[in-house]
């Protein structure tokens, strides 16, 4: 048996992860989805092109919420390729109204119902609701024939629901938004700083750090962390956090999982589920 006879046929890729732009490409290389497309059109192509993934693979797309860096692209994408969008009913009226993504057409779109599993390309695909302030803000977790992921980007803080999804996952995209220090003594205004770190905002290093440290499992394949600040953290900040809060529970990483941070701009490559 060759090596990649041994690799899942169900694959991640993140374009993007950050505040300026999110998208992640989830399924087979011949078959998937979109979560977000939060930078341009033209951005999602080359990306999907030189990870060897043809635009009409992309059978849908979920958004998590409609904040820009979520749904930059999405109007323009899907007018060149008509795909189908799934969202919460706030979120699709907050798309119908937003700025870059008032003209998408309305016949795209289709309601997701939390907590509600559905199925898309043999994928079990169930979302559920994240404390933030874009509109009909979700979470997704999804199974592939047993192989699972779950998506838990812009959260202001862990409930008992988002835990549940990611304890349950194999592979986990979780965020770690901003270092605190750094949002303390950074220059943001102090609202804004109020509203990153409320329960509304985004998680610190900290929170999914102590959060991993608590569920980690041998089995997890991936841990990647997502949406990291451009002005509030740095990938190194991100991972000696989590490195720091695993030794404090005294967790040691097995060999088969990888943690790593995804970059804000440009694509991990296939990430093997
Ligand atoms: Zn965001
Ligand atoms: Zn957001």
């Amino acid at each position: 048996m060759d090596l990649f006879s041994c690799l899942s046929p169900f694959v991640f890729c993140s374009f993007a992860s950050g505040s300026s732009g999110n998208c992640y490409y989830v399924g087979k290389q011949d078959e998937g989805l979109l979560v977000d497309v939060g930078i341009s059109a033209k951005q999602v192509k080359e990306h999907l092109s030189r990870n060897d993934i043809r635009t009409e693979s992309v059978k849908a797309i979920l958004i998590t919420h409609d904040h820009i860096d979520h749904v930059l692209g999405l109007e323009k994408f899907t007018k060149d390729c008509p795909t189908p969008i799934y969202a919460h009913s706030d979120c699709l009226l907050g798309l119908a109204e937003g700025k870059a993504t008032k003209g998408t057409d309305h016949g795209l779109f289709h309601e997701v119902e939390p907590m509600q599993p559905f199925g898309l390309l043999g994928i079990t695909i169930e979302a559920f609701p994240v404390m933030h302030d874009g509109r009909g803000a979700l979470g997704y977790c999804f199974d592939f024939e047993g192989h699972t992921l779950t998506i838990a980007t812009d959260i202001g803080m862990l409930d008992n629901v988002v835990k549940d999804y990611i304890r349950r996952s194999d592979n986990i995209v979780i965020e770690a938004n901003y270092d605190t220090e750094m949002l303390e003594k950074g220059r943001y205004p102090f609202p804004l700083k109020q509203r990153i770190a409320g329960p509304f905002g985004h998680l610190s290093n900290e929170e999914s750090a102590r959060f991993i440290a608590e569920i980690y499992r041998p089995e997890i394949k991936h841990i990647m962390l997502c949406h990291l600040s451009e002005n509030n953290n740095t990938p190194e900040l991100a991972m000696q956090c989590l490195y720091h809060q695993l030794s404090r529970r005294h967790v040691r990483l097995d060999t088969n999982t990888s943690v790593f941070p995804l970059p804000r701009h440009r694509s991990t490559g296939m990430v093997y589920l």
